[in-house]
């Protein structure tokens, strides 16, 4: 922001923070667990108040790490998810999509979480891999003729079961489909199907089929018009349709239910097996597959513009690797799950009728349209992510068509982590289009995470986290700033490593340094560089410094800000500093003339520096630029290279130095000694001149 804005442009970093749904209550929950109280106590408004004090406290402090980071955006312009017009946004969006038949209301499986007590998003459970056991289960026939080995990793679930299945092209099953099966404890009868989705590799190649508890058991159930039958509730205790073990939990059901098999001899072996199991993102609580009826969005039909629009370069991920997990997400998309049963969020704006009339409209009814019965609005509320995922147009007045809109969307970047590619980026891409007819953004850049010295997550059960404000009361702004950027490569995490911060903070002060060294050998006004008048390091460092700007321009522009960094802090440290500001001392004290050409290129060099580096450490550079200039650096215009100079004869005297330098080191004699030297060389050659120079550089 701070770079483009130096360019010229009417740049707009919109800050905001969104609403966190299930993060945030789990939170506050938490506290109302030490007070010995549950949400249910305080009600849904006392407790949703009870939220917005906790989310207004830690805003602020994000708020107060985003200032003292430094970050240049318009906080005037500062948006919360669950603000007015994010929820206008919100409204319009749910009503036009129901309205299209995008949104649906429908009995599906969904990932359940017993803990939070809601439904979660295909992409809210991490899958773990951890040790467990594949039960083998002998299944006899119906009419006796002899029985089947099904697998599974989860054996309580056969009291769900309403099918065993086999691969249709098994031919160890293939008599045997569309006999029955009479199930082990319960002596219910199953049919055997065959479907193509059963891996005939797996176990024994038949299955156990449980359209209620597997969402590819439930996808198969809907092909062969199978029962679903619930037998885990949504807290993960076994329901009444478990027969004996209702009221168990499901790890005690299984433990009862494998030894009841056991001892009726229909086990046939246990093996270890490594399963992946599903697990709440947010308190790791095993995930339980439930049917339930939820709100969803369609989404075949929205995520086909979107893969376009990336093929089509409409929008471009930097680095481009990331798109390739964009496209692989979009083409094997599922309905998305937007219902949580939660009460911090947008609530759905649904309303039910006794005589069975849903509405669903922008503005809340005041009774049934059909019979004028009295209305119930849905008790859930929106996935966080529905309103985040109109960001880019909500916060800029949409569905108004306000000047904002007009003038700041479609935005030029997005900059966001790789975790929340699937969340965030994808969907706002497909509402914008969808909404807007264009996509959100140009660029979306993706950074990785900042892990810790040994390249582990932070985390709060590590204890590894490290608080933004605490390095900057320590080292400053900038130098944070400055580490994070030089750290890695675009899309790369990066390990935190506090002697970084160390060459980072030593790097301000040799800056400091410098400009105290320009500050104090200028006096009142310079004149301008003058082209004809400049000396071999003046000539030098002009040409290096154009160098810099192209090189820290073009870096920037490719959003390779590490290599920016790293450009201006070597022309900086090894050009400036080690060299120019050295070479500069004898200009300064040359004749008045000398002088004043010296003190201008100091001048011009030093402050172009200052506004190269200035989007990296805003900071200081504004501290020292305030010394040397009048208004804000962050309003000064760009640097510009300014044509060629001629910087090679003082390559010629770096070299003579170097080879000083070497001897001195070879003999052992000490650098700050001077000491007499003899330069042997073509009289022709124009070396005569640099010899002052080579003596002073050499300390000879
Ligand atoms: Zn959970
Ligand atoms: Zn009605």
């Amino acid at each position: 922001t701070r770079w483009r804005r130096m360019q010229g442009y009417n740049c707009l970093w919109l800050p905001g923070t969104d609403h966190a749904g299930i993060a945030t209550q789990i939170k506050v929950e938490e506290k109302l667990r030490e007070e010995g109280l549950s949400r249910h106590d305080l009600g849904r408004e006392e407790f949703i108040s009870r939220v917005w004090k906790w989310k207004d406290k830690y805003h602020a402090r994000i708020v107060a790490q985003l200032e003292e980071m430094g970050i240049s955006c318009d906080w005037s312009r500062e948006r919360f998810t669950l603000d007015e017009g994010c929820s206008r946004a919100v409204r319009e969006v749910f009503v036009r999509l129901y309205e299209k038949g995008l949104i649906y209301q429908g009995e599906y499986i969904v990932n359940w979480c017993p803990r939070c007590q809601t439904a979660l998003s295909d992409i809210e459970v991490e899958h773990e891999e951890a040790e467990s056991s594949l039960w083998h289960i002998k299944y006899p026939l119906a009419d006796g003729s002899g029985h089947v080995v099904v697998a599974t990793t989860r054996p309580e679930t056969m009291l769900g079961d309403t099918a065993v299945a086999v691969h249709s092209g098994d031919s160890r099953y293939s008599q045997l489909v569309g006999k029955e099966i009479r199930l082990p404890l319960t002596g219910r009868l199953v049919p055997i199907i065959a479907d193509d989705f059963v891996d005939p590799e797996f176990g024994t190649g038949a299955v156990k089929v449980t359209p209620a508890h597997d969402p590819n058991d439930f996808e198969m159930g809907l092909r062969h018009q199978l029962p679903q039958l619930t037998v885990i509730d949504t807290e993960g205790r076994m329901t009444a349709e478990a027969g004996k073990y209702a009221g168990m939990d499901r790890y005690q059901c299984r433990k009862a239910l494998v030894a009841d098999l056991a001892a009726q001899g229909a086990l046939v072996k246990t093996e270890a097996h490594i399963n992946a199991t599903g697990h709440c993102q947010r308190c790791a609580t095993v995930v339980e597959p439930l049917v339930s009826k939820q709100w969803f969005v369609k989404m075949k039909p929205l995520a086909q513009p979107a893969i376009e629009a990336v093929r089509q370069g409409d929008v471009q991920f930097v680095p481009r690797r990331f798109e390739r997990i964009y496209f692989n997400w979009l083409e094997n998309i599922r309905d998305w799950c937007i219902s949580r049963q939660l009460w911090w969020g947008h609530r759905i704006p649904a309303w039910y009728c006794q005589c069975g009339e849903t509405i669903v409209a922008r503005e809340d009814p005041l009774c049934c349209p059909k019979c004028g019965g009295k209305l119930v609005q849905d008790p859930d509320v929106l996935d966080t992510w529905f309103s985040s995922a109109l960001w880019p147009f909500s916060t800029m007045g949409w569905p108004g068509d306000g000047e904002d809109f007009r003038h700041y969307f479609p935005t030029s970047v997005l900059v966001t982590g790789y975790d929340i590619i699937f969340f965030w980026v994808a969907r706002m891409i497909f509402t914008s289009l969808e909404f807007t007819g264009q996509a959100p953004f140009k660029d979306a850049y993706i950074h990785g995470l900042v892990r810790d010295e040994q390249g582990r997550k932070m985390s709060k059960s590590l204890g590894n986290g490290i608080d933004p404000l605490d390095i900057i009361k320590e080292y400053g702004a900038d130098t944070l700033r400055f580490t994070l950027l030089t750290g890695a490569a675009p899309g790369n995490d990066i390990r935190f490593q506090l002697d970084k911060v160390d060459a980072s903070r030593n790097f301000a002060n040799k800056i400091w340094n410098a400009a105290r060294f320009v500050l104090m050998n200028l006096e009142g006004d310079t004149e301008p560089v003058k082209k004809q008048e400049l000396d071999i390091p003046s000539r030098w460092i002009l040409e290096k410094f154009n160098i810099a700007v192209a090189g820290v321009t073009t870096n920037l522009e490719k959003y390779e800000l590490g290599e920016a960094a790293r450009t201006i802090y070597d022309f900086l440290w090894n050009e400036f500093c080690d060299w120019y500001i050295e070479a500069a001392k004898l200009g300064l004290a040359g004749d008045s003339g000398q002088r004043a050409m010296t003190q201008a290129v100091l001048k011009k060099v030093l402050t172009g520096s200052l506004q190269l580096l200035h989007p990296i450490m805003p900071f200081i550079t504004e501290e020292i630029w305030q010394q040397l200039e009048t208004g804000s650096i962050a309003l000064s215009s760009w640097p510009k290279t300014d044509g060629a100079y001629n910087g090679s004869q003082f390559e010629t005297v770096m070299e003579l130095v170097w080879a000083v330098r070497n001897i001195r080191s070879e003999l052992n004699l000490s650098p700050g000694k001077k000491i007499p030297a003899w330069l042997y060389v073509d009289a022709d050659k124009g070396y005569s001149e640099l010899s002052a120079l080579v003596c002073h550089l050499a300390r000879a």
